[in-house]
C-alpha cells in the first residue's frame, strides 16, 4: 500500500466506495464523479502508479482487469450497446490518482476523444 493514496485506501476498505466488483487481484467501483450513466473504475489491488509502470510480472493482473471490465460491463447492462475502457498515464493524458485504474465507460453515445 502506497501512503497517501486514495485507491490503496479504498482496497483496503479505509475509503468507503460503491463496489461492484471484486476478485483476488482487482476491484472495481463506481466513479466519485460519473462521466456517464455508467462509469466504473476497475483497479488493481496492488498499487502501481500508471499503465507505464506495468512489468512482465503485471501480466496476471492485467487478465484480471479486462475480465473484470467484461463482467462490470454485463452487470451494469452496457455490454450489447458498447462501452469503452480506458486508462490516463501521466500529465498530458488528465491522470489524477497515480494509482492505475482503467475506467469502464458507458450508458449514451460517446463522444470521440484527443
Ligand atoms: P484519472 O483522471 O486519474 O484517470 O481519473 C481519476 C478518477 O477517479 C476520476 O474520474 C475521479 O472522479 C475518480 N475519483 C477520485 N477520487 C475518488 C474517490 O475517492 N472515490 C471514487 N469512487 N472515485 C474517485
Ligand atoms: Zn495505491
Amino acid at each position: 500500500m502506497a501512503d497517501d493514496c486514495i485507491f490503496c485506501k479504498i482496497v483496503a476498505g479505509e475509503v468507503p466506495a460503491a463496489m461492484v466488483y471484486e476478485d483476488d487481484h482487482v476491484v472495481a467501483f463506481h466513479d466519485i464523479s460519473p462521466a456517464a450513466p455508467v462509469h466504473v473504475l476497475v483497479i488493481p489491488r496492488k498499487h502501481i502508479a500508471s499503465v507505464h509502470d506495468l512489468t512482465a510480472e503485471d501480466s496476471d493482473v492485467l487478465g484480471h482487469i479486462f475480465t473484470a471490465a467484461q463482467h462490470v460491463a454485463r452487470e451494469q447492462g452496457i455490454a450489447e450497446s458498447g462501452y469503452r475502457v480506458v486508462t490516463n498515464a501521466g500529465k498530458h493524458a488528465g491522470q489524477v490518482v497515480h494509482h492505475l485504474h482503467f475506467h469502464v465507460i458507458g450508458g449514451k453515445m460517446l463522444g470521440h476523444f484527443g
